[in-house]
């Protein structure tokens, strides 16, 4: 299928098909489960403050039926192409499944640098995308989410686009809404705070005293801004972070709540006093002992896997290690990686939270979300470990092929219609 081309779709395919030769899924099976089941292009005319008319092109894929509904998040970036939020939406199979939640895995997204457009031009763009794809999403088909350059009020004007199409409201519609139309109390937080919840059971694993650690972090979207705080908590000096515009380092430690003053005044991590000025490619070489990519796809490539000095990387964001870059870690033998599809599920763990509540109309404390969240990642972190070290197999294999293999099972019981 020509039309999902890309490199990060192509990285994607490549994981699956080393799972599949270790499960040892028959040819026949693999496209099916490798190929998304739908896809939609639409374009999305935006009424510009000027009078001017803008199209973007605007994306979504559902990679799969077989669990229940298909959930995943909703991209605003320049580079959003339909193969990269394919792979994507593979990604969010296997983690759903990883993590025993029952959806499919989906992704979307507009091709758009959010930041070019005023707050009435996004509002419009995020309107006419969202009925664009009215007959593709609901509570019982398809749930967006939030993802890189969208939030809470991206996810607030999809409600209510959805809402207004219905005549009635429709929380359930997607998750990561703000609180007040039926968001979930610990949401924002989910997937940084599970990424920290997880660095803390490497360390366990790995005997190391979160006390006496320090952390890197690139991205400091909601995913690194909320894993560095959570980090901090736990005892754990950053030293690093970055976003688009560069990168900050400090081995004394980088004061979180100060940068998040001077974040709040510039909007740009850049001239932040209390630390120097590095690159987002030096950022990653940094001396540290846990990595966090928390920005894009395929920043840890095989050109600086080998230059990584940390103990622990731990994937916040979908996809930042190529399959090569994987190949040297493996043989180094000296990172423990705890791969994407564990790492960042805290997110699509709480928005499953969300979804439920919604459906119900009853609504958890965050100290019931916070518990649940831990037994969750607890669960797949303990499985995933288990199955690496029997098998003698590396993390992102053993998660990956706890996912792959759940899906495939359901797609062997349910058959093929007619
Ligand atoms: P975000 O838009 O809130 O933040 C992204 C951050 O990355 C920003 O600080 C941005 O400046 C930075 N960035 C963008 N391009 C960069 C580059 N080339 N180099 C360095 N930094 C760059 O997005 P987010 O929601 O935090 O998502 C980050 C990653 O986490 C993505 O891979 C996303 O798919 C993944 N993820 C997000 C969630 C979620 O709940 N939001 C859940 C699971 C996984």
């Amino acid at each position: 299928m020509e039309i999902y081309n890309h490199p990060t779709f192509a990285m994607a395919c490549q994981q699956f098909d080393t799972v599949a030769d270790l499960l040892e899924i028959p040819a026949s099976d693999r496209d099916r489960l490798k190929f998304p089941k739908r896809s939609f292009t639409v374009a999305v005319p935006v009424r510009r403050d000027d009078g001017s008319i803008t199209v973007f092109p605007g994306y979504r894929v559902q990679h799969h039926l077989s669990l229940g509904p298909t959930k995943g998040g909703m991209r605003f970036h320049p580079d959003v192409t339909l193969g990269e939020v394919a792979a994507l939406a593979m990604w969010m199979s296997w983690k759903c499944a990883l993590t025993g939640l029952p959806y499919g895995g989906a992704k979307g997204g507009v091709a758009v640098d959010p930041r070019l457009l005023s707050p009435g031009e996004l509002e419009r763009l995020t309107r006419r995308f969202t009925q664009e794809l009215i007959p593709f999403i609901g509570p019982q088909v398809d749930i967006p989410a939030p993802d890189v350059g969208t939030n809470e009020q991206v996810m607030a004007w999809m409600v209510d686009t959805y809402s207004a199409h219905a005549g009635h409201h429709v929380p359930a519609v997607v998750t990561g809404k703000p609180v007040v139309l039926g968001g979930s109390l610990g949401r924002r937080e989910a997937t940084g705070r599970g990424v920290a919840y997880l660095v803390g059971r490497a360390m366990d694993t790995l005997s190391m005293d979160a006390s006496k650690c320090t952390a890197v972090v690139q991205g400091f979207g909601n995913v690194g801004s909320v894993a560095a705080h959570s980090l901090q908590k736990q005892g754990v000096r950053v030293v690093g972070v970055s976003d688009v515009g560069g990168g900050l380092h400090n081995p004394a430690g980088i004061d979180l709540v100060a940068l998040e003053r001077h974040l709040a005044t510039h909007r740009t991590l850049i001239g932040f006093p209390g630390a120097e000025p590095v690159t987002n490619a030096e950022l990653l070489e940094l001396p540290c002992d846990v990595l966090v990519p928390a920005a894009l796809e395929r920043q840890i490539t095989a050109e600086n896997a080998g230059r990584l000095r940390c103990r622990i990387l731990a994937e916040g964001a979908n996809g930042p290690t190529t399959p090569d870059a994987d190949e040297i870690l493996t043989r180094r033998g000296d990172v423990f990686v705890i791969p994407d599809i564990l790492c960042n599920s805290g997110g699509v763990v709480v928005s499953y939270f969300e979804w439920v509540q919604d459906l119900q109309s009853f609504f958890w404390s965050e100290s019931e979300i916070v518990d649940r969240l831990h037994r969750i990642l607890e669960g797949a972190f303990v499985q995933t470990l288990g199955l690496s070290r029997r098998q003698g197999i590396p993390m992102r294999l053993a998660a990956m092929s706890l996912g792959v293999k759940r899906v495939w099972d359901a797609r062997r019981l349910r058959g093929i219609f007619p």
